[in-house]
């Protein structure tokens, strides 16, 4: 099978250089566009990367298919350029790794969607957009068949606009929808965040800040980790996804002098019907979804990976499990105000940004939406 060709807009940032490595040797797509700021515009890749790659997917820290590197940056606010790509038969769809105003995102990703792109998005302009899915494919793939109201209720044809969560939720949502799948009602969480600096993007928080310190503050964030699992395990209904009620989550996020790896400390009540500890480790261990079914490239094997030690998981140990794209969970242990507690932890950049959205590519290349 051909490669489909695809753009990555935002390239050069720490989500963009994430989906360069992690595409390096994909077996169905293929890099053949990047765009960033017009700052990086005209540069080579090589050229506007030097001295700010970060990307450690891939393992060997330098990532990206050879041809990559010589790529010229185009300007993303410039969708003409796109277009040409497109007709050069070097970018089918794109995906969205930018870091501008929410305004701005906004409208850009829907001129790519306008002018024919599927935007798959890592960016939270789009993420409380009724008919735009937020997609965990292991947790809600069905709500991608949400793409064609989308589209006639835009005049859209081929173009549409999928997003994928913030990073924070990651660390928790798989392993509550595990729950909740087994027939366990989730009543009240709440949850710890420590996230690590690259969830800040490209410099992010001064070292000076940060260093021998916790910063408890993270404009936007807590919001995002209360409301968006309420979006990914609601329903579709007339052309809209409806959230659903529950869980009511209450999140303290922080930002830890960690470089990679999201850590989550949890603690939910069920509902009248409550596993033991041993029920919650068997419906973690034992979760599969669709996307191991199928088994598409980028799914990992095991989408929660069980920890038994005392003091796992954490973030240097495990946040690259299964290629950064497991959850590893832990320390599952009785709560004393609620009913369990757990730690969970999940690479940012990686499960949490461009491999989730790389997934999420997967998911709408088997269902059509990409061609
Ligand atoms: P970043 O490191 O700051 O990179 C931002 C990218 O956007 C760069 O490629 C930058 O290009 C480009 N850009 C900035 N201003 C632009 C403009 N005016 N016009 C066109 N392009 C512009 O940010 P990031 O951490 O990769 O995050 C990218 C997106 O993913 C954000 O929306 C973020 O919220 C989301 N996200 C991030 C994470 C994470 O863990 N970091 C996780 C989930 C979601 P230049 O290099 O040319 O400036």
């Amino acid at each position: 099978m051909a490669k489909i060709p695809v753009g990555v807009l935002g390239a050069t940032g720490m989500v963009g250089q994430q989906y360069i490595a992690l595409l390096a040797n994909h077996p169905w797509f293929e890099v053949r566009y990047v765009a960033a700021s017009p700052r990086s515009a005209g540069k080579t890749y090589r050229e506007a990367t030097a001295g700010r790659w970060h990307a450690t997917a891939g393992g060997d820290g330098s990532g990206g298919t050879p041809s990559v590197w010589d790529l010229v940056v185009q300007d993303a606010n410039d969708i003409s350029r796109a277009l040409a790509a497109n007709r050069a038969g070097d970018c089918a769809f794109v995906f969205s790794a930018l870091e501008m105003g929410q305004d701005e995102i906004r409208a850009l990703e829907e001129g790519y969607a306008a002018a024919g792109f599927p935007v798959i998005s890592n960016a939270s302009a789009h993420r409380w957009t009724a008919d735009v899915p937020m997609l965990i494919a292991e947790v809600n793939p069905g709500h991608a068949d949400i793409i064609p109201a989308q589209q006639k209720a835009r005049g859209w044809d081929r173009g549409f606009i999928a997003v994928k969560p913030n990073c924070s939720i990651q660390s928790y949502t798989t392993p509550l929808y595990a729950l909740i799948k087994a027939g366990y009602e989730i009543n009240r969480i709440i949850v710890s965040t420590l996230q690590a600096v690259s969830g800040a993007g490209y410099p992010g928080p001064a070292s000076l800040d940060l260093l021998d310190n916790i910063i408890p503050y993270i404009g936007g964030e807590e919001e995002k980790s209360e409301r968006e699992p309420l979006k990914i395990l609601g329903r579709v209904r007339n052309g809209a996804i409806v959230p659903a009620e529950g869980p009511a989550i209450s999140a303290h996020c922080n930002r830890v002098p960690v470089v990679d790896g999201h850590t989550a400390c949890v603690s939910l009540e069920f509902g009248s019907k409550k596993p033991d500890i041993g029920e919650v480790r068997r419906i973690w261990t034992e979760f599969r979804a669709l996307p191991q079914e199928l088994r598409f490239p980028t799914a990992p094997e095991r989408p929660i990976i069980v920890r038994d030690e005392e003091d796992r998981p954490q973030p240097r140990k495990d946040r690259d499990a299964d290629r950064g794209m497991a959850v590893s969970v832990g320390r599952i242990r009785p709560c004393a105000v609620f009913d369990i507690r757990f730690v969970g932890l999940s690479h940012n950049t990686i499960r949490g940004a461009a491999g989730g959205g790389i997934l999420n590519a997967e998911l709408l290349t088997h269902r059509g939406y990409i061609r």
